[in-house]
């Protein structure tokens, strides 16, 4: 009898639905620029863009493992090699990849602020996203190796990193790309507004406010979460939702 219950249970292991897998692919978005599409742990959408001769990763995504499924992706599209990967700030859904972008030679680009927070806060950042997705692996925390200027350009101008202020957290930079005009918000721009645990909210909507007053001629806003392509809207839209943010 025991031995049915056994045999039973098993029947019922293999036929149980196994949950939908995470998964991380590239979407084309304008010619050499692609949104990633990440399941992982918790949605977040970075870039890659396709210069002439090398490629940029924007945002780390959260683990090794992630960015070398990334890496996997990126190949399936151009034989160039990756060689840069930009953390717009120190979290680890952009900084959690590190670790393999150093390991295949990538430089690791980032602001002084955003190397500093990582090694304060990387270890903490681990135990804090285990709270919300069990099974985020313990990752080694690896810092940028390669400091920027607030204002910074890559792939020959195509790629234009600024940081404006505090936001969403203390170190999230804007990566405009004028070719394209698009503009990634990353964490600090969202449809929604999402965790304000880091947010600094005197400071967020003057940082916003400076954006607007660049008057860059943004077509396309990319979030780092929720749903990923918006109109230039979206700024007035989270400017909007922090006015009426009650903490
Ligand atoms: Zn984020």
């Amino acid at each position: 009898m025991k031995r049915f219950f056994l045999a039973f249970a098993a029947v019922l292991l293999v036929l149980a639905p196994a949950a939908a897998a995470p998964h991380l692919s590239l979407v084309p978005l304008k010619p050499n620029l692609y949104v990633v599409e990440d399941d992982f742990y918790a949605r977040e959408y970075s870039m890659v863009y396709i210069g002439r001769d090398h490629v940029t990763v924007i945002g780390a995504t959260w683990s090794p493992m992630t960015a070398e499924i990334l890496v996997a992706e990126i190949k399936k599209i151009t034989p160039l090699p990756v060689t840069e990967v930009i953390d717009q700030n120190h979290d680890l859904d952009r900084a959690g990849g590190n670790a393999y972008f150093k390991q295949i030679g990538a430089k690791i680009i980032a602001i002084q602020a955003t190397s500093d927070l990582l090694a304060k806060e990387g270890k903490g950042q681990i135990a804090d996203t285990k709270k919300f997705a069990s099974d985020y692996p313990d990752i080694p925390i690896v810092l940028p190796d390669t400091i920027v200027g607030t204002d910074f350009t890559l792939q020959n101008g195509a790629i234009r990193g600024l940081w404006l202020g505090a936001s969403h957290k203390p170190d999230d930079i804007f990566v405009w790309f004028p070719n394209a005009k698009v503009l990634y918000g990353g964490c600090a721009l969202k449809p929604a507004l999402g965790n304000m645990a880091g947010a600094d909210l005197a400071e967020y909507p003057k940082t916003l406010r400076k954006l607007k007053a660049l008057n860059l001629p943004i077509e396309t806003i990319v979030a780092g979460h929720m749903s990923a392509v918006h109109g230039p809207d979206l700024i007035d839209r989270y400017l909007d939702m922090l006015a009426a943010y009650k903490p």
